[in-house]
This record gives C-alpha cells, structure tokens and sequence, in this order.
C-alpha cells in the first residue's frame, strides 16, 4: 500500500511525519501548482467548490509517482459538502481511470481502528505517532504566527521566510519527539534572531474557509505579501484551533455571540468568520480579509453579513473568492490597493 493525501500548506510535513510514524509507505503529495490545479480542475465536477478540485490535481499527481491509497478526512465535525468529499473524488477517479482505494476519515470515532487496519500499528504506537504529530502541528502553527509578527518588522526583507523555508524543510527529517523539542528551540532562537525595528504596524484579521486561509499556496501567499507590505497579519482559524473548538463545543458560545447577526448555523466555518470579525473590530484592528473558494456556499452566505459588520463598524473590509480562473496579479493589485486603504485607516486612528 502506498498511501497519499491533499497537500494542505505546512501542515502537509506533519501528515508526511504521521505516516512514516506509522511505517506507511508514503508518496507524499507535491506543493500544489497551477499544473496540479489544472489537472484538478480538469477531471472535477465543474459546480463542486475548489478545495475539491485541488486535491484532485494532488491526487493525479502522487498515483502519476505510484501512490494507489488516498487517505482523506471529511468533515471532521463541521457540516458541508466536504462531507462528499472523498466519494465525488473516488468516482472522479475510477472514471477516470484510477482504481485507487480510499480510507476516509469521518465524523465516526473509529479513526484507530481505520489506521490499525492500514499500518498494522498497535494501539501504544498509533498514540505515540498521535502526540507527536500534535507537537509537529503545535510547531508548524507557532512558526507560523511567529512569522506574522516578524514579517512588518523585519530589517532585511525576506529574513523570516527563508528561517521558515529551511525550517520546514529540516522538520521533514525527524524522527523522535526529543528532535522534535529540540528543532523547535533551535528554529524560534533563529526567529529571535532576526533583526526588527520595535514599532507598532496596522494589523489585518484573516478569516474565511479553513483550507483557504491555510494553504498559502492556495491563496497566493496572502500573508507573505501583507506582511512585506509593512501589515502585521491574524489568523484564528487553523487546524488546532478547529480540533480544540469541536472538543471544548465552543460552537455553542459562538452561536450566542452572533446572535444579532445570524441565527442558525449555515455549514463550514461560516459562524466563525462573523465570530471573528466582531472579535478583530473589538480589538481594534485595521482590516479584515475573508477568503473564500469559489462556490463555497457557508463562506458566500456569510459575506453580506461581514459586509454589514464593516459598514456598521467602518473597519476597512475585502473578500477575495479563489478559484482557478483567478490570476495572482489581480489578486496582489487588490491586496495593494487595500494594504492602502487599511493604512489611511490606522493613521488616522493614530491622530484622534
Ligand atoms: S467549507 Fe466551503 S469550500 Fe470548504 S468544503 Fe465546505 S463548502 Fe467546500
């Protein structure tokens, strides 16, 4: 067996350490291309949303290098049509040509006996490979918003990206939890490193669907840019944070937040982009981004009432919906043009 799955940001390396935990024969997915998007986009059913067609062009590629087992999760705990996920995939595939298995990871609580079944593990490795790839992803996530800090304030531009990209490059190759520890001190010393003027920057929220906002493939680097832009970038949604809201049922606290605004639930993380926002315009941020895919229906909901909240609130507001028609230099013109509008807003706020 040879087992493969979606490229999904920096998160990919710990799905990478989790099946060579488990002694899987992995055939890791390559970083998402517009060639992996077009061979996606090519295959998928033209109204499904993009993350779809994405992993499709993933999968292609790995079964091109040998791959013949996919492992996808569905929704874990959320409810959209990422719940079809891997059975629209699956016949995408076998009538396309490719007899590949699926080992679909759902809402069931049967998750071990699934990885059981396809690595043979025992119960003490499979947990052992569990809190080590929870460590892996803890890391991954630190980097990351340790980087949203540096990058409006870093001296020599592009100082933190290229820490991250040797870092994350470095972390494939470990093993043990103790190299684990380790590499984490190593990387946030070199992180603490870098050199950075002390000063206060316009701070941008980023919220939306969760593999958008992600992959910064996906969405074109979209915290690299504003954070060489002189923005120091939020995101609250990620993979931990989603895992922890379904085991601590913070949607519940989240509903009655956004009460005024929405009263039911509309799928994905549609809640939470209002949540957020009402949290971003209470601390005083200076603009809000969501991204969306194309045809994502609990993002496209929610987007007139992000809309009311900014013309409520006056906080500088844009919607990016990606898909693959969308082409990286509009979308720079408009993070730009609103990098602009996002810092008349903050000066102006510094005056009164
Ligand atoms: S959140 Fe949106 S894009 Fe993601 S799977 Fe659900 S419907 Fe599709």
């Amino acid at each position: 067996m040879k087992i493969t799955f979606p490229y999904w940001g920096n998160y990919t390396v710990a799905f990478e350490l989790l099946a060579k935990k488990l002694n899987l024969e992995v055939v890791p997915p390559e970083k998402t291309t517009p060639r992996t998007i077009e061979k996606g986009v090519k295959i998928a059913p033209e109204m499904y949303c993009f993350p779809l067609k994405v992993n499709l062009g993933n999968f292609l590629e790995a079964i091109e290098k040998g791959a013949d087992t996919i492992v996808m999760p569905t929704a874990l705990g959320g409810s959209c049509r990422l719940r079809y996920y891997a059975f629209v995939q699956d016949k995408v595939l076998k009538e396309n040509g490719k007899n590949v298995n699926f080992v679909i990871f759902d809402q069931s609580l049967d998750i071990f006996s699934k990885l059981k079944k396809i690595s043979g593990a025992s119960f003490f490795k499979m947990i052992e490979a569990t809190i080590f790839t929870l460590k892996a992803l803890n890391i991954i996530e630190k980097l990351e918003k340790k980087a949203q800090y540096l990058r409006p304030r870093e001296i020599e531009k592009g100082d933190t990206d290229r820490v991250l990209i040797s870092a994350f490059r470095r972390m494939r190759e470990i093993e043990k939890f103790s190299e684990l520890l380790k590499f984490e001190k190593e990387i946030m010393k070199e992180l603490n490193q870098i050199k950075i003027k002390r000063k206060k920057v316009p701070r941008v929220g980023i919220l939306g669907e969760i593999y958008t906002v992600c992959d910064h493939v996906v969405n074109f680097e979209i915290e690299k840019k504003l954070g060489n832009l002189g923005v120091e970038v939020h995101r609250e949604m990620s993979l931990l944070y989603h895992l922890k809201k379904k085991i601590f049922f913070k949607d519940f606290f989240i509903q009655r937040k956004i009460k005024p605004y929405l009263g039911s639930t509309v799928g994905g993380h549609g809640r939470d982009a209002i949540y957020e926002m009402l949290k971003y315009v209470k601390k005083g941020f200076d603009g809000v981004i969501q991204l969306l895919p194309s045809f994502c229906m609990p993002e496209t909901s929610v987007r007139p009432i992000l809309e009311k909240i900014h013309q409520e609130t006056g906080i500088p507001f844009l919607s990016l919906s990606l898909d693959e028609q969308v082409a990286e230099a509009g979308i720079d013109t408009r993070i730009e043009a609103f990098v602009d509008v996002v810092k008349n807003y903050y000066q102006k706020k510094q005056k009164t």
